[in-house]
């Protein structure tokens, strides 16, 4: 079965349902587009990252690299200095000693003697040694190289198959000093990078020249460089690290490598395959390239995403490069959003918030609707309730709502047109309990009058079987059981009439005739009658105003009935004086009354004439006898006919019965 429920908390339950049904689905589409929004932003800020970490560990690679470069540069000039400052003091050393024993020593024993000392000056940083040549190419002071003395060195070549002296002479054509760069063979694995400085001096044809093995100098500087590069980490950790191209690696994992390991070596094929790859990637163009590989970060052994850039510095055959791991995206992204995230809270909580401010006022709203409502309701409830003892009419300006309001003037109205109804129902009530009286009263009456004939009837019937009678008694008894008898069938024709006219059989038949005979006749006929019957002291007279030739389209039978009856009447309650038949024509009916100077009616009983066994009072009709039944079917004849009937009477002075009927028949 349903559960049954008030309006009030139906409506608020609803109402509160569907505004927490249209909040949250609000707020969810709010939430889903803060959260898509954040979502995109969330992957343009990682797509933006990558690109700039890419770029950056670009930049550090390129940086580290340019360094390398400077590095060795200063290395290169530092070196190139010292070799030609040890040329040039070997050369001002030879000039300064040729001077001091010029004119002294012959050219012979200074040659000697110059070559002696010069062959002993030996650098300062024990690398590098002097060598005096001819400009010819014959040796002429070589330290540790004796041999070479005196020798044509033209094609004198070195490890790397260089005729050095060959070069030297080259170079001196063109320049007095000058330094030869003497590249590392790539084709050789002993082969070295060497520079030499030579200088023509002023003395004799010789030139001076030294010569240096960098090999030495970048052992040191590329520990230095390793260590360097060790020691440096980016902002997020990541660091820098360089290989050498045959896998051998040097910086490894931010630390100066020293173990065994070397890439390519077959112990690790991961590690060999990103070492492949980075070999690719630093050749894949002159500026070197990216590559993306799992790698475990530092000081951890799970491999994850990393994107590394890698370049080559051939040079020294060392790629170099860093990377940065793909989730340091999120660690920024955590880091970038969480002021977006903790406004995303506030906003939640706003909208909450908000929500709950809406839910209550709704819920203030409602509860005062529901009073307001409940109210207007229940003032209507008791009134219904109590309707029945309290006959009063609502307080329309007491409702709090229009509606309520229409409909208390509308139940006003019921109640008034409720109340009316019940107070014509009792005055109906008590006119049904009138009739009812009158109907015993006439049943009363009637059993009188039928029993008055009949006594009268049945006695003089018996009178006549006597024989003490006289002819002219018995004729006086007869005609007195035949007045009773006429008067017995006047009541039973009448009684007849009326059943006939209640059950709506009268049969009224409309035909033309001549209203002036018609009223003549009447006249004539109850002149005859009722004079007789009645014998008093009355003037009978007829005012007949119809023109010879009128004819009236009407029932002759019914209002000769009528005319009847208003004369018998007339004659029943007048004494003595005058009773008038008239009849004349009147712009839009005939008018027939009949007047008389008797009784006459009182005013109360003017009203009631007209109904059913209804008779002015008892002592009346005892008097003059009736039945109360001639006027009510006199009524309902002329509303037959079409017509209507109206009476004017003073008590005492006498009674007019006026009566119209159309000109025209409105029978169809
Ligand atoms: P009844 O058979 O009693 O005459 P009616 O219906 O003809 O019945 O008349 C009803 C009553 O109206 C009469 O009893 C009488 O009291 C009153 N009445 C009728 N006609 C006259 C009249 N011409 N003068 C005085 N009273 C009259």
């Amino acid at each position: 079965m349903r559960k049954k429920s008030k309006i009030s908390v139906f409506f608020k339950r609803t109402t509160l349902l569907i505004t927490l049904i249209t909040s949250v689905l609000v707020a969810g589409l709010l939430l889903f587009n803060e959260y898509s929004h954040y979502k995109r932003q969330k992957n343009s800020f990682r797509e933006s990252y990558i690109i700039k970490q890419k770029e950056y560990i670009k930049q550090i690679t390129q940086n580290e690299l340019r360094s390398i470069r400077i590095d060795k540069a200063i290395v290169e000039n530092k070196v190139r200095e010292e070799l030609k400052q040890i040329v040039e003091q070997a050369e001002n050393l030879a000039v300064e000693l040729y001077r001091k024993n010029v004119g002294v020593l012959s050219d012979v024993e200074l040659k000697e003697y110059i070559t002696k000392i010069i062959e002993s000056f030996q650098s300062v940083d024990g690398f590098s040694e002097i060598y005096v040549t001819s400009l010819d190419g014959k040796g002429i002071a070589y330290y540790n190289h004796h041999k070479f003395k005196g020798e044509n060195l033209l094609y004198l070549q070195d490890d790397d198959g260089n005729y050095v002296v060959q070069k030297e002479l080259e170079l001196l054509k063109l320049q007095d000093e000058g330094f030869i760069h003497y590249q590392k063979n790539a084709d050789i694995t002993t082969s070295r990078e060497k520079f030499a400085y030579v200088k023509k001096s002023t003395l004799f044809n010789w030139y001076f020249s030294s010569d240096i093995y960098l090999d030495h100098f970048y052992d040191t500087l590329k520990q230095e460089i390793s260590q360097r590069i060790a020691n440096y980490r980016l902002p997020n950790g990541g660091y820098v690290f360089l290989n050498e191209l045959d896998g051998t690696p040097l910086v490894y994992d931010g630390k100066v490598y020293v173990g065994d390991f070397k890439f390519l070596d077959g112990s690790d094929a991961l590690k060999d395959s990103v070492f492949r790859m980075e070999i690719s990637a630093a050749r894949s163009s002159d500026e070197g390239g990216y590559f993306y590989y799992n790698w475990p970060k530092m000081d951890d052994t799970l491999a994850i995403p990393k994107c590394s850039y890698a370049v080559q510095y051939p040079y020294w055959n060392w790629l170099i490069g860093s990377g940065f791991y793909l989730d340091d995206a999120d660690v920024e992204i955590v880091k970038h959003f969480s002021d977006y995230r903790t406004e995303f809270i506030q906003n939640l909580t706003r909208l909450f918030l908000l929500l709950s401010f809406i839910i209550l006022i709704e819920v203030i709203i409602l509860n005062a609707f529901n009073k307001k409502y409940l109210a207007d309701f229940n003032r209507f409830f008791h009134y219904f309730k109590n309707s029945d003892v309290t006959k009063k009419q609502l307080n329309v300006a007491k409702f709090n709502f229009e509606e309520f309001r229409d409909a208390a003037i509308a139940a006003n109205a019921m109640v008034a047109s409720k109340e009316k109804m019940y107070n014509d129902l009792v005055i109906q009530e008590e006119k049904a309990k009138e009739s009812d009286r009158l109907k015993s009263a006439f049943l009363a009456n009637m059993s009188h009058e039928i029993r008055t004939p009949m006594n009268a009837i049945i006695g003089f019937a018996e009178l006549l079987t006597f024989d003490g009678f006289s002819d002219a008694e018995r004729m006086e008894h007869v005609q007195l059981i035949q007045s009773n008898g006429d008067k017995l069938l006047d009541l039973i024709n009448d009684i007849i009439d009326l059943s006939k006219i209640e059950a709506n059989q009268l049969e009224i038949k409309f035909r033309e005739f001549n209203l002036k005979e018609f009223i003549e006749h009447s006249f004539q006929r109850n002149n005859a009658i009722l004079m007789k019957l009645f014998d008093k002291e009355i003037d009978f007279i007829l005012e007949d105003k119809i023109p010879e030739e009128f004819m009236l389209e009407s029932d002759p039978v019914r209002l000769n009935q009528i005319v009847d009856n208003l004369l018998s009447n007339a004659f029943k309650f007048t004494e003595k004086g005058v009773i008038q038949l008239s009849a004349e024509i009147l712009p839009n009916a005939i008018q027939i009354s009949v007047s008389d100077t008797g009784l006459g009616i009182s005013e109360n009983d003017i009203l009631r004439i007209f109904e059913r066994f209804q008779q002015v009072d008892n002592v009346m009709y005892r008097t003059h006898g009736g039945t109360g039944l001639g006027l009510a079917i006199t009524k309902s004849l002329v509303s037959m006919l079409n017509g209507q009937i109206k009476v004017y009477s003073l008590l005492g002075e006498g009674t007019n019965f006026v009566l119209q009927l159309p000109l025209i028949s409105q029978e169809q």
